[in-house]
C-alpha cells in the first residue's frame, strides 16, 4: 500500500525530520484558506500515488492565496499516470540551494534493508542508478543493529561538504531509519532533500509504501489507505479477500491457490499466451467470490478468454462448479470461459458443467492450450 505525500510528511515530522508546514485540501476554497494561513509563497502539489508530478504539471508555485486557488482548480481532476487527482497539498514554498535523495528500501537480493543517498536529487533514483551510478551511495543495513550513528554520518558525508549540513543530514538519516522501522515500511524516500540558501536541510517531498501483509501490525498506517486513489479492480479484489495482480496479457486466470495460480500463468506463457492477471480465489466455492472474481477479470478490456483452474482438495469440485454456473447467470460475460476442475467430486462437477453447456476439462495442459487458442483467435 502506498500513502500520500502529505501523510508520509506527517510521519516524518513526528519523527523529528524538518518538513515545511502544509495541509491537504480537496477544493480550491480550502486551498486558498490554507495558503492564507501559511502566508507567503506556497506550493500546490497533486496528491496521487505516482512520481514525476512536477513534470506532469502537478506541482505549482503560488505567490498569493488567490493563485493557490486557481492552481488547485487546474490540478484537481488532472490525470497523472492514469490516476485522477482528488486532493492537493498546500505547503510553504522553500528556497532551494541543493537537491539530494535519501531513501531506504527492502532489497530482495541483499535480503536486507538498503539505505541509498545521492547528491543528484529531484530526479528519479532509478535514472541516477542507471546513468550515473557513481552518484549513488548504498549501504546494506543489518536489521539487528539498525542504522548506526557512524553509518548515518557516512551517508550524509556523501551528500554534503559543510560539517553542519553533514550533521543535519546524519540526524535526518537516523530518523528516516526510525520511520522505516516503525511504519514497517518496504520503502521510504525523501526526494528531494533540500538545503536552503541559509544552510538548513529539509524534506520537501516524501513517499512511503507498506506491504499489505504488514498492515495488521500498523493500524495507524492502515487507516491512511485512500481507496479512491487506487485502481478500482484492486480495491474490489481486496474487499472480497482475493489476491489480484493485473498484468498486460489476454488470458484471464481464475485459480484457487497461489501456487496453482502461478503454475497456470507459467503454462499460459509456455503455450504462447500471456496471462492477463494473477488471481487466487482461495479455497471457497462461494458464488459471491466467483462473481467478484469474474467482474474484476472482465473489467479488463484486454481479456479475451477466462480460464478457470480449480483443484478440489477440501473444496469440493461440484460445489465450485455450481458456484461458477450461478456466477455466470448473475453477470453477463462476453468472452469464452474454459474450466478445468480436478480432485474431490470431479466427475459430478464435470457432469454439472456439461449440462450447463460449459467447456470443462480435467487436464491442465488441455485447458490451457484451449484458452491460448481462443485468446489468439479473438
Ligand atoms: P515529484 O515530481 O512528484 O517528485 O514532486 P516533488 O515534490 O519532488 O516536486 C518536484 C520539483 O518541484 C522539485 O524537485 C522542486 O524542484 C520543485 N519544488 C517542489 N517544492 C518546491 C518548493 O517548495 N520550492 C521550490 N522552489 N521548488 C519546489
Ligand atoms: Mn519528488
Amino acid at each position: 500500500m502506498d500513502i500520500h505525500e502529505y501523510q508520509a510528511k506527517v510521519l516524518l515530522r513526528k519523527a523529528g525530520i524538518p518538513v515545511p508546514p502544509g495541509e491537504v485540501a480537496e477544493t480550491p476554497a480550502e486551498a486558498e484558506a490554507i495558503a492564507k494561513k501559511l502566508g507567503g509563497t506556497v506550493v500546490v502539489k497533486a496528491q496521487v500515488h505516482a512520481g514525476g508530478r512536477g513534470k506532469a504539471g502537478g506541482v505549482q508555485l503560488a505567490k498569493t492565496a488567490a493563485e493557490a486557488r486557481d492552481h488547485t482548480s487546474k490540478i484537481l481532476g488532472m490525470e497523472i499516470k492514469g490516476l485522477v487527482v482528488q486532493s492537493v497539498l498546500v505547503t510553504h514554498a522553500e528556497e532551494i540551494a541543493t537537491e539530494a535523495y535519501l531513501g531506504v528500501l527492502v532489497d530482495r537480493k541483499l535480503q536486507a534493508p538498503l539505505f541509498m543517498a545521492s547528491p543528484a536529487g529531484g530526479i528519479d533514483i532509478e535514472e541516477v542508478a542507471r546513468s550515473t551510478p557513481e552518484k549513488l551511495r548504498k549501504l546494506r543495513v543489518d536489521p539487528r543493529y539498525g542504522l548506526l550513528p557512524h553509518q548515518a554520518y557516512w551517508i550524509a558525508d556523501f551528500l554534503y561538504d559543510d560539517p553542519d549540513q553533514i550533521k543535519q543530514g546524519a540526524h535526518i538519516a537516523e530518523r528516516l531509519w526510525r520511520v522505516f522501522i516503525d511504519a514497517g515500511a518496504s520503502m521510504v524516500e525523501i526526494n528531494p532533500l533540500i538545503t536552503t540558501p541559509s544552510g538548513e536541510v529539509k524534506a520537501i517531498d516524501a513517499k512511503l509504501s507498506v506491504d499489505d501483509n504488514e498492515l495488521f501490525r500498523h493500524l495507524e498506517i492502515a487507516d491512511m489507505r485512500d481507496t479512491t486513489a487506487e485502481p478500482p479492480a484492486e480495491m474490489l479484489a481486496r474487499e472480497a479477500n482475493l489476491s489480484y495482480v493485473k498484468l498486460d496479457g489476454t488470458v484471464g486466470c481464475c485459480v484457487n491457490g497461489a501456487g496453482l495460480a502461478m503454475a497456470t500463468m507459467d503454462l499460459v506463457s509456455f503455450y504462447g499466451g500471456e496471462p492477463a492477471n494473477f488471481l487466487d480465489i482461495g479455497g471457497s466455492s462461494n458464488p459471491d467470490k466467483v462473481v467478484t472474481a469474474l467482474e474484476i477479470i472482465t473489467a479488463d478490456a484486454n481479456v479475451k478468454v477466462i480460464l478457470f483452474n480449480i483443484f478440489g482438495g477440501i473444496t469440493r469440485c461440484d460445489d465450485v462448479a455450481k458456484g461458477i454456473i450461478e456466477a455466470m447467470q448473475r453477470i453477463d460475460i462476453k468472452v469464452p470461459i474454459v474450466i478445468r476442475l480436478t480432485g474431490t467430486n470431479e466427475d459430478a462437477a464435470l457432469e454439472i458443467l456439461k449440462e450447463a453447456g460449459c467447456a470443462a476439462y480435467t487436464s491442465m495442459d488441455d485447458v490451457v492450450k484451449k484458452a491460448v487458442d481462443l485468446a489468439g483467435a479473438a
